[in-house]
């Protein structure tokens, strides 16, 4: 949670694609410079407005001129500069630019990262914790960031070299759930470790899997959902650390599940015990 006091922010109407401002912007699109700087870029009013209250901290507001007089708009510039960002007041066509989109949302924002702390992961007996080995697509990270939110997981564990959870693809692909759900990131001898010392069941997903991924009981937690790389599935050193290997059955041709695919059938599996939809009355 950012809670630091900070003079507050000034506006700024920029024009040029050229200025200096817009161009360090510009460069968040990749990961060194989003590293460098500790910041990534987000969009949309919703997402921005989910952040702040979630205690994001956002450095700059980057808003289409336009908009100048919405009152939405306005009020989420005025909450911005009171907690000391920027804001910059831009053509449309420019935060096309700044965003690489034709038709750009009302609003942008650069915002500090955020990584979960590794060391105090604590996990809670009713807890489901996911644990990434080598994840690569962007699209696949941020679709089982938003998987994790809608089914209540605890949080996601990146494990190795993974693909950025804040670039940009995988920002808009987590629908904003980058904002609620915590994302920390650990070497693979680290995630052993913490596995070793796991006071529950690790579940580890793979084709060979001799468990079929109904079978386990997963009100017995805390369940530590471990996934495989896209290409090469889960190494052996992962293996090891699991308590169970399960198995999606496939009946088709296709050789194994889209990664995404395989983390949301299996998390809401082991959810189902939380998660139930009350009955409703008739349907309006
Ligand atoms: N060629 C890889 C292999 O041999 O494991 C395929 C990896 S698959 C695209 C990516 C990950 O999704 C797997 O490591 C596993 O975690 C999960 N997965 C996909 N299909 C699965 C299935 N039928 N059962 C269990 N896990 C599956």
């Amino acid at each position: 949670m950012d809670t630091a006091a900070r003079a507050p922010g000034r506006v700024k109407e920029i024009t040029s694609a050229a200025n200096p401002i817009v161009k360090q912007i510009r460069l968040l699109e990749k990961k060194r410079h989003r590293e460098e700087t500790d910041s990534f870029l987000a969009e949309g009013m919703k997402l921005i407005i989910d952040a702040l209250d979630a205690g994001w901290r956002v450095r700059t507001l980057i808003q289409a001129r336009s908009q100048r007089g919405n009152d939405r708009v306005e009020a989420l510039a005025a909450r911005c500069v009171a907690a000391g960002a920027d804001v910059l007041l831009v053509p449309e066509k420019l935060l096309g630019t700044i965003t690489r989109r034709d038709n750009p949302q009302m609003v942008a924002a650069v915002m500090q990262r955020r990584f979960a702390d590794p060391r105090r992961i604590d996990p809670a007996p009713g807890d489901v914790w996911i644990a990434l080995d080598r994840v690569r697509d962007p699209g696949n990270l941020g679709t089982i960031i938003r998987t994790a939110d809608a089914a209540g997981a605890a949080g996601v564990i990146l494990v190795g070299e993974t693909t950025d959870p804040f670039a940009t693809e995988t920002v808009r692909a987590t629908m904003g759930s980058i904002f609620a759900v915590p994302v920390a990131r650990m070497r693979q001898d680290a995630f052993i470790a913490l596995a070793r010392n796991w006071p529950g069941q690790i579940v580890g997903t793979h084709l060979e899997g001799a468990v079929d991924y109904r079978a386990p009981d997963y009100a017995d937690g805390p369940i530590l959902l471990l996934m495989g790389n896209e290409q090469a599935g889960l190494p052996a050193a992962l293996v090891e650390v699991c308590t169970t290997l399960i198995r999606i059955p496939q009946a088709g041709r296709a050789d194994s599940l889209n990664l995404a695919v395989a983390t949301a059938i299996c998390l809401y599996e082991a959810r189902r015990h939380a998660l139930a939809v009350e009955p409703a009355g008739a349907l309006p």
